[in-house]
């Protein structure tokens, strides 16, 4: 389910308040990619709903 048009553009990393990079080629688990330097966290999506939460977020590797 793609995210509504525009929604990505005001929504911003809570960590660090970078913007988000939809990341759905998985479809699976479609997640939004922190696009901040030192911090890209991935937040996951459930039910075409964003969950921008530091502590849901997977850290990155
Ligand atoms: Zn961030």
């Amino acid at each position: 389910m793609p995210l509504e048009a525009g929604l990505l553009q005001i929504l911003a990393c809570p960590a660090c308040h970078s913007p988000l990079q939809d990341k759905s080629a998985d479809e699976t688990a479609p997640e939004l990619i922190c696009t901040g330097q030192d911090c890209g966290l991935a937040y996951p999506v459930r039910d075409g709903i964003p969950v921008l939460l530091v502590d849901e977020a997977r850290r990155p590797a």
